[in-house]
């Protein structure tokens, strides 16, 4: 029997058995099925038609920031927004209109070089656009959402709207957004004088390069903080498990929510050291700890 291919006359935009490792900042993740990458919305629409013709499961990612991925991988599509009109930034005046493909790393650079203040809190923070909205990203000195003006989304159905920030709701490392993809997003930020926004960027900065393991493979915070004003890095801490190793998977010893990759990690060896941790700081603190990362398709 021949089988029928779901995505027959879109093989332009769809790649097979594409490793994830390659798309995420651990460098860990086994291929996905499928990885799409359309060219616009109109395409966009199509493969996902064709996922839900033939029930294929559908993913998002963006730039694999708070992503780990099992090293069996994905059985389904994964889309990536990347490249071309989905990385497009226009300013004009106080808007800037982003796509979900953008860096928001090199976006912040560019609105703090003309002025635009708003955003240079959120330095050192990797991802796409689409990603750090739907996780509203952000940190001690402020989130995204505080920004958002409006964002552009598309539903299974093929359906494009925008939402406006009165109907959204942003919370600690969530947004209320229902549909499964963001499109793009616009921000309004202020005037201020640049010299200044450049100086706040440049203290954020140099304050995450020497309490981050930068220049490791990680995905930023595993846990979520916990309430209370309480900090998963402080509990980790407290617990002394900085340093704590299973396989080549480590909790870094300059930030304990941090678990760093070491070469030859895999996602098992990341999932056990949650699970590790998870149980240790329950013995030490009575507090269960919940992940941020994301888990595809992974579970606890
Ligand atoms: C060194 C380092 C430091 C970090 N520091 C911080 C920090 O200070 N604060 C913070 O909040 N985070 C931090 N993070 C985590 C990460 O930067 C954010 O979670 C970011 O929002 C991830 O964006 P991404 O594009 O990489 O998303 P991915 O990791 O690719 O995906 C994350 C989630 O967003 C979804 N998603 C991605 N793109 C889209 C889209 N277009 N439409 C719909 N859903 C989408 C995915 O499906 C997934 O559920 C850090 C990570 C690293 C590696």
């Amino acid at each position: 029997m021949k089988l029928v291919d779901p995505f027959r006359g879109l093989e332009s935009m769809v790649e097979r058995d594409v490793m994830l490792s390659r798309h995420t900042w651990y460098r860990i993740g086994g291929p996905a099925r499928y990885f799409v990458r359309p060219g616009g919305v109109e395409e966009l629409r199509e493969a996902v038609a064709r996922c839900r013709a033939h029930e294929i499961p559908m993913y998002v990612l963006g730039r694999g920031a708070n992503l780990l991925v099992a090293d069996e991988g994905v059985d389904g599509a994964v889309f990536h927004l990347s490249d071309g009109a989905w990385e497009d930034v226009q300013i004009e005046g106080l808007r800037v209109r982003v796509g979900a493909g953008a860096d928001f790393a090199k976006l912040i650079v560019q609105v703090v070089r003309v002025g635009l203040a708003g955003i240079e809190g959120l330095a050192g923070i990797p991802g796409s656009m689409g990603g750090i909205v739907r996780m509203n990203a952000g940190g001690k000195w402020g989130e995204v959402g505080a920004v958002v003006e409006s964002v552009e989304v598309m539903d299974d159905a093929g359906e494009v709207q925008t939402i406006e920030r009165h109907a959204m709701r942003f919370g600690y490392r969530s947004a209320n957004l229902e549909q499964r993809f963001v499109l793009g997003a616009t921000l309004e930020l202020r005037e201020d004088d640049a010299e200044e926004i450049a100086k706040r960027y440049r203290e954020v900065w140099m304050y995450k390069r020497t309490t981050q393991p930068l220049n490791t493979k990680n995905a930023g915070c595993v846990f979520r903080n916990p309430g209370g004003g309480r900090s998963a890095g402080a509990l980790i801490d407290a617990a002394g498990l900085k340093g704590m190793r299973i396989g080549a998977a480590e909790v870094s010893d300059r930030h304990a929510n941090f678990f760093v990759a070491h070469p030859g990690c895999t996602a098992g060896d990341v999932m056990q050291l949650i699970k590790g941790v998870q149980q240790r700081v329950m013995d030490h603190a009575g507090v269960m700890l919940e992940p941020e990362v994301k888990m595809w398709p992974l579970r606890l």
